[in-house]
């Protein structure tokens, strides 16, 4: 598979949903912000995994940061430094000038984190839309991050498998309906389990761009080989690899 590169059928009008940390991001911004400024806090993080939900425990880690001193200029600094790799910089901002296509951000890190890395790359006009977890700096500089599901009110109805702070399938088909038009074809540009949901969503004209050896990876597998996987699918592994897919668009 590797390096054979298929063309995808000319369309009018596309939609790319990008997920966020290992997909157009080159490293996991959650975890990344703590390796950067505070390791034992990324310990404590990989302990608690099981036992706390995810967006909780970064609001929790940034609380902890926040009182050990750790201040809104240090984590904007760690996020600037975060990779996003220059060949899928080149890859998308290539594809956005050819026009026709519609850019949308899926994601279960946060609107600040993404927001900062985007601007720190010259993307901060990519998308046109993207639905995340709510975050926002209060007045002492805690960054205070927040499930896009509120705990305390009516939960998603997801069977798949998504983290109860959202279901990105449930995002994508809310995208669709809010953006009343039929787009010729989707793209999937996704890595982690909680890609398999939207992607399950997805129409045999349309195509997932997965990357390898990590969660969505393993979980799409049998999918594919069962012939069970309702859309195309490319493997990349490599920034590059993933450009070269794109320029195909
Ligand atoms: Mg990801
Ligand atoms: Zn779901």
């Amino acid at each position: 598979m590797a390096g054979n590169v298929q063309t995808f059928p000319p369309v009018e009008r596309q939609l790319i949903v990008f997920d966020f940390d290992w997909s157009l991001a080159d490293q996991d911004s959650d975890r990344w912000v703590l390796e950067v400024l505070a390791p034992k806090l990324r310990k404590k993080m990989k302990e608690l995994k099981k036992e706390v939900q995810w967006t909780d425990l970064v609001a929790s880690c940034m609380q902890e940061l926040h009182e050990q001193g750790g201040t809104r200029e240090q984590i904007e600094d760690a996020l600037r430094l975060m990779p996003v790799h220059p060949a899928m910089i080149r890859g998308v901002s290539s594809l956005k000038s050819r026009g026709k296509t519609t850019f949308f951000l899926l994601s279960n890190a946060n609107i600040i984190y993404i927001t900062t890395v985007l601007k720190s790359k010259g993307l901060e006009s990519l998308f046109h839309e993207i639905v995340t977890n709510p975050a926002e700096w209060d007045p002492s500089g805690l960054l205070k991050v927040r499930r896009r599901i509120d705990p305390s009110g009516p939960q998603h109805n997801c069977k798949v498998g998504c983290s109860p702070n959202m279901c990105k399938g449930e995002e994508l088909d809310a995208f669709l309906k809010r953006h009343g038009s039929e787009f010729d074809r989707i793209v999937y540009v996704g890595d982690g389990s909680n890609d398999l949901c939207p992607v399950l969503r997805l129409r045999k004209q349309d195509v997932v761009f997965c990357r390898r050896y990590r969660g969505l990876y393993s979980l799409i597998k049998p999918y594919e080989e069962e012939g069970r996987l309702p859309c195309g699918v490319q493997y990349w592994t490599g920034a590059w690899e993933a450009e070269a897919l794109l320029d195909e668009l």
